[in-house]
């Protein structure tokens, strides 16, 4: 896909609407005039690459030199696509005009930098998170996270959650004790997982408490407590759990001290936080690591993770009429009647046939459209306690999820296909190893000249 950022190709300048940058984030300045050169070079093809990339919904554009060129890529649903590529010199312009429009010092190479720009696309306003990541020597690679701040996954229902999930986690909180972490995969929403399980908690019931360093007061009723100075963690645990604090909630788990100290007070209050685990399994075993099995025994009450999985484009999904053996094979409710799947691909051979992107205007042929999320929720049952106590491993933890009906990953996306939000397909492939299968995802659209 040979898209072309230029600005010399008038000849195909299409109508396109384009994105309107609105100053630095987080406070930095920026100067367009210091650098009249890069912005006469470079500020049309970075706008251009930026609108382009936000009609494609990527959540993550990615610059970065490869053999003398610059390659882009564009990241939509947690899938990489390829976008294009720019001669070495433009391309460098590009990335240190981005720098500049972020407020990045544009010289500097050797040493990571972050800000962000404001934008507006489209009627809709986004944060574009701005990284600059070394590679070697006066080489850097540009990532650009594109975040839209009306969109918040932290209440579990716009979350996507179904109700009786939300429901079981309320019910782990409601004793005002014990533990419920969130975990998860690199870049799968941990933290808006531990909020949507803060979310769950009712805050005109209980007295909610944010230990942690980032502000989460957009909740209601959420108190954010004030370390006083020369207090340890114990002392300020102590002096929230005085203030009748119920429920507290903690800054990812990252140090052990810090992991042992809240299980000592987990029989006074009930802890939510995350923890830095793939599976729930994991960090079972990672938790018995850092305080023992007794105390994980004891107090953890449940940890949930979840994995976003592509939605099929809802404008070209294809219902079919599954047969009974496969409905029996999957486990899904013998009454389904219809299941979707992606449209098939247009014949390669037949010169009339449409084009990928003329298949679907919504999709461009993808055909996905925005991910969903399924769960996993291991609890602390007494089966599950005795695997902690006297035979704990990844697989006998697992075992036991199944055994005690739990609900795990792989079930739970089976509700996202009996529903008809995904293609069984899909599910297929974002549970396969990695490194295994290829994803089997139709080319990007073919460029247009
Ligand atoms: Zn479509």
């Amino acid at each position: 896909m040979a898209r072309d950022f230029d600005d010399d190709d008038d000849d195909d300048e299409e109508d396109v609407e384009q994105v309107l940058f609105q100053g630095p984030m987080m406070g930095l300045e920026t100067n367009l005039k210091q650098n009249p050169r890069l912005v006469k070079a470079a500020l049309v093809p970075a706008k251009k690459m930026i609108s382009d990339a936000l009609s494609r919904r990527a959540g993550t554009i990615i610059l970065e030199p490869v053999q003398g060129r610059v390659a882009i890529r564009f990241v939509v649903d947690g899938i990489p696509y390829p976008a294009g590529a720019l001669p070495g010199q433009r391309g460098m312009a590009m990335i240190q005009m981005i720098k500049v429009l972020a407020g990045l010092n544009p010289q500097e190479r050797n040493e990571g930098q972050s800000g962000g720009i404001y934008a507006e696309f489209a009627e809709t306003k986004y944060n574009l998170l701005t990284q600059t990541i070394p590679l070697q020597p006066g080489v850097e690679r540009l990532r650009i996270r594109v975040v839209n701040p009306r969109i918040s996954f932290v209440s579990p229902k716009p979350a996507g959650m179904p109700d009786d999930l939300s429901e079981q986690l309320r019910s782990f909180t409601q004793e005002s004790k014990g533990i419920v972490l969130a975990c998860g995969a690199p870049e799968s929403g941990v933290t808006s997982l531990s909020l949507c399980a803060l979310h769950s908690v009712d805050p005109y019931l209980y007295s909610v408490y944010n230990m942690g360093a980032r502000g989460v007061h957009t909740m209601m009723n959420v108190t954010d407590y004030e370390y006083e100075e020369g207090h340890d963690l114990e002392m300020s645990f102590d002096r929230v759990l005085r203030r009748e604090a119920d429920i507290l909630f903690m800054d990812p788990l990252r140090d052990p001290a810090v992991a042992q100290t809240m299980f000592e007070f987990a029989d006074r209050a009930c802890f939510i936080g995350e923890i830095d685990a793939p599976t729930p399994a994991d960090a079972i075993i990672k938790l018995v690591e850092w305080v023992g099995m007794d105390l994980v025994a004891n107090h953890v009450r449940a940890i949930i993770s979840q994995k976003l999985i592509r939605k099929l484009c809802d404008d070209c999904k294809q219902a079919f009429r599954p047969n009974p053996d496969l409905l029996k094979r999957l486990g899904l409710p013998p009454g389904t009647t219809v299941l979707y799947r992606a449209p098939s691909p247009p014949d390669e051979d037949d010169e009339d046939a449409p084009t990928i992107e003329e298949l679907c205007e919504d999709c461009d042929g993808v055909p996905f459209h925005g991910r969903a999320p399924v769960y996993e929720l291991l609890e602390m049952t007494d089966g599950m306690r005795e695997v902690v106590a006297a035979n704990l491993s990844l697989e006998t933890i697992r075992q036991q999820m199944v055994t005690d009906n739990m609900r795990t990953m792989q079930k739970d996306a089976l509700r996202l296909v009996a529903g008809g939000t995904t293609a069984l397909e899909e599910v297929q492939r974002s549970f396969a190893p990695p490194g295994g299968r290829k994803p089997k995802d139709r080319p990007r659209p073919r460029p247009r000249d």
